[in-house]
């Protein structure tokens, strides 16, 4: 019997189609660090999503550890190379989020330039606050995209749809439909909103800092639904205080949850509109990721 860890939630019918295989004995059950490193010496194959922090320690306990699957995209909680110096395989589900994480960010940037959620929250208060929530619409405006892989290209298609001018930067991508490519210097020049959707690495660590925002805009609205370390949230958090970005959307923060005191203070700005970390959370790309991931697995361990 191949034994199988899930330390994360997954989608219920992926989770059946696992253990509807005999060749498999599944467990799945939330196990904090400890518990975990001392089950991880039965452990061939491990699933998480982004809660669990797959780091070397953990690697080197899975001495059985065949695959590292991770139910989503970003691979920044999985330490990768000690992975692969051990030829333990990493599978992800690349795109299968895609849709939701866009359709999410629309929803931000929507609440962001039109006050929606200050709205509601001010109107549950019994508070009429019409004269101080005239936004902006996106008809017309300059959308720049940060990063045009899989979740860009989806904001992108949207942002046409809005009749917005869209200017993206991305260094692997050199065209796509109705996207006007440009370098980072431009991108922040001419965007009204600008939106993140880059991997979180040592390339893009606070690349939205006090400098890079210098360059942007007066008055910008900036939306991040990407991974919260690409943006220096005290520079952010400046910039929205001063005046010289207008909102910011936020979807991830450098910690979460963003309980401690920076992350508090910026929360408590009326400019900025936040989400705990839901991009991928919607019941089609839950199913998505966890059906691809299964079959991914299923299809490495060669049953
Ligand atoms: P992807 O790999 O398809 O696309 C990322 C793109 O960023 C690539 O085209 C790459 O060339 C580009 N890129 C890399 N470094 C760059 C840089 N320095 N400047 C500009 N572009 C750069 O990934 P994706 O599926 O589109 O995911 C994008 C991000 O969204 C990732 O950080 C991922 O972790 C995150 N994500 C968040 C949620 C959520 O719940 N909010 C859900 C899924 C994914």
């Amino acid at each position: 019997m191949i034994r199988v860890h899930v330390n994360d939630p997954l989608d219920q019918e992926a989770l059946n189609l696992l253990k509807s295989r005999t060749q498999l004995d599944v467990t799945s059950e939330h196990l904090e660090k400890e518990k975990l490193l001392e089950l991880m010496p039965q452990v061939e194959v491990l699933i998480v999503r982004s809660a669990t922090k797959v780091n070397r320690e953990i690697i080197e306990k899975g001495t059985k550890l065949r695959i590292i699957g991770r139910a989503g995209v970003g691979l920044d909680n999985i330490d990768v190379v000690a992975a692969k110096e051990k030829g333990i395989k990493v599978l992800n589900t690349p795109g299968a989020s895609a849709v939701s994480v866009a359709e999410l960010t629309f929803g931000l940037m929507l609440s962001a330039a039109r006050h929606i959620a200050r709205g509601t929250k001010d109107l549950k208060e019994g508070l009429w606050t019409k004269k101080e929530l005239e936004g902006h619409e996106l008809f017309g405006r300059t959308l720049g995209i940060i990063g045009l892989g899989m979740i860009g290209k989806e904001v992108a298609k949207r942002a046409l749809a809005f009749e917005m001018k869209v200017l993206a930067y991305d260094p692997l991508v050199p065209s796509f439909q109705g996207v006007e490519m440009v370098n980072l210097d431009e991108l922040y020049k001419f965007s009204d909103f600008i939106t993140l959707h880059v991997p979180l690495n040592e390339q893009t660590k606070h690349m939205i800092n006090a400098e890079a925002i210098e360059k942007m805009k007066n008055g910008v609205i900036i939306v991040n639904a990407s991974r919260g370390g690409v943006i220096d949230e005290q520079a952010l958090y400046n910039a929205l205080v001063s005046g010289k970005v207008y909102a910011a959307a936020l979807d991830v923060f450098e910690v979460e949850p963003p309980q401690d005191e920076l992350r508090k203070k910026l929360l408590q700005l009326q400019n900025v509109v936040a989400t705990p970390h839901i991009g991928a959370s919607t019941c089609q790309a839950q199913e998505r990721v966890g059906k691809e991931l299964v079959e991914r697995i299923l299809k490495e361990l060669g049953i």
